[in-house]
């Protein structure tokens, strides 16, 4: 008797447990308005993480990742077998790709052009040389950047007329999409969900962030500028978008320290070192993200008076910069947007 009133007990309590669950689901749900599915995923070097607002939201949540895998297969530089890998493997020869990886290299040409070449795809061996972000960081010698300086230049890096083989012309060269391919990716998700009918999402690849539509209430996206001091976490400044990608370049997150100095991981081509532009983070906001994802490298690299020259010169593009004393300057579009949450830093007036 004790013993069957215990079985029922428990199963009582399993039932009640099922419906409290199921029912805070249907709550989730009814709370965003639609059904909604969130997911991260450590790709491409970093965090990814997804909110989708929609029907089959779940089901898109998976094929999103799906695409990030599919596109690292094809543009990293360390997977044996992709685009990129076979390029840089080549020894000189033309190497059949991917039409999105020949798409990602020319845009990369682009801004190496408009950059004068600060901004190089084909920087790959002196950030192999650095080994910033992974166990063999260290200081090369002079000679060492010296040597590697001279297997950098994105004018050796030839598409074949068709525009479906890549070649490398100097040897011991190598290409290295990093700087790019994130927005490259963050773009490609945004044109798989709104295939599917998708107004309302949240993408963000390590701090490349892109923004679908509004949120689910059609309310603006609140975006914070993350704070560029190292290990202090929270956001200096926030704005509000709809439709839009922020990407942030910074010298705060794959860096490493020797003998007091730090080290991080955008490197002058001009130099061989880390770039020194007097920058701490620099971000961009426009409409699509593999432009975002070049121009803050590049706005970085630049610094900020030849930098933000170049961004005043392009159209719905705009940019904030930090430099290293904690002044915020912002490019005219946002002056009336962005509001600073820190006060360690300060706005600067642009003349
Ligand atoms: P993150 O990848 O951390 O978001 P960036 O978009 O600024 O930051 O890209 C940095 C990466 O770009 C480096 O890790 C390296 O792979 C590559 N890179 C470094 N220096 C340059 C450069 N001068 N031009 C183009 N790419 C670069
Ligand atoms: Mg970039």
């Amino acid at each position: 008797m004790t013993k069957n009133f215990r079985t029922i007990f428990s199963i009582l309590v399993i039932l009640m447990l099922c419906i409290t669950f199921f029912r805070i689901r249907l709550q989730e749900n009814n709370l965003a308005g639609c059904p909604q599915a969130e997911g991260s995923f450590f790709l491409m070097n970093t965090i990814v993480q997804i909110r989708i607002y929609g029907d089959k939201a779940e089901e898109l949540l998976d094929r999103c990742f799906e695409l990030l895998q599919d596109i690292e297969n094809r543009m990293s530089k360390t997977i044996e077998g992709s685009d990129i890998y076979r390029i840089n493997n080549s020894q000189g020869e033309f190497v059949s790709v991917s039409n999105d990886t020949i798409q990602v290299i020319r845009k990369a040409l682009e801004y190496a052009e408009i950059t004068e070449g600060r901004f190089d795809p084909s920087v790959g061996v002196l950030v192999d040389l650095w080994g910033i972000g992974t166990e063999q960081a260290r200081v090369p010698s002079s000679e060492e950047i010296k040597v590697a300086r001279g297997r950098v230049n994105y004018r050796w890096i030839e598409i074949d007329e068709e525009g479906s083989k890549v070649r490398l012309l100097k040897e011991g060269m190598k290409l290295d999409l990093g700087a790019i391919v994130k927005g490259y990716a963050a773009d490609e998700i945004r044109k798989l969900l709104k295939a599917e009918g998708i107004r309302s999402a949240y993408i963000n690849l390590g701090g490349n962030v892109l923004v679908m539509g509004g949120k689910p209430d059609n309310t603006p996206w609140k975006i914070g500028i993350q704070d560029p001091r190292r290990d202090m976490p929270g956001a200096i400044a926030s704005f509000e978008v709809k439709d839009k990608t922020i990407v942030t370049s910074g010298n705060y997150e794959r860096y490493f320290e020797k003998d007091g100095i730090l080290y991080h991981h955008i490197i002058d081509p001009a130099t061989g070192y880390p770039a020194d532009s007097g920058i701490i983070s620099a971000s961009i906001i426009t409409d699509d993200s593999i432009d975002a994802d070049a121009l803050s490298t590049s706005l970085f690299l630049l610094g900020i008076d030849k930098g933000l020259q170049l961004i005043d010169k392009l159209d719905g593009v705009e940019a904030v910069v930090v430099k290293d004393d904690l002044g915020i300057i912002m490019t005219e579009g946002l002056q009336d947007k962005l509001i600073l949450l820190n006060d360690d830093f300060y706005i600067v007036t642009r003349k």
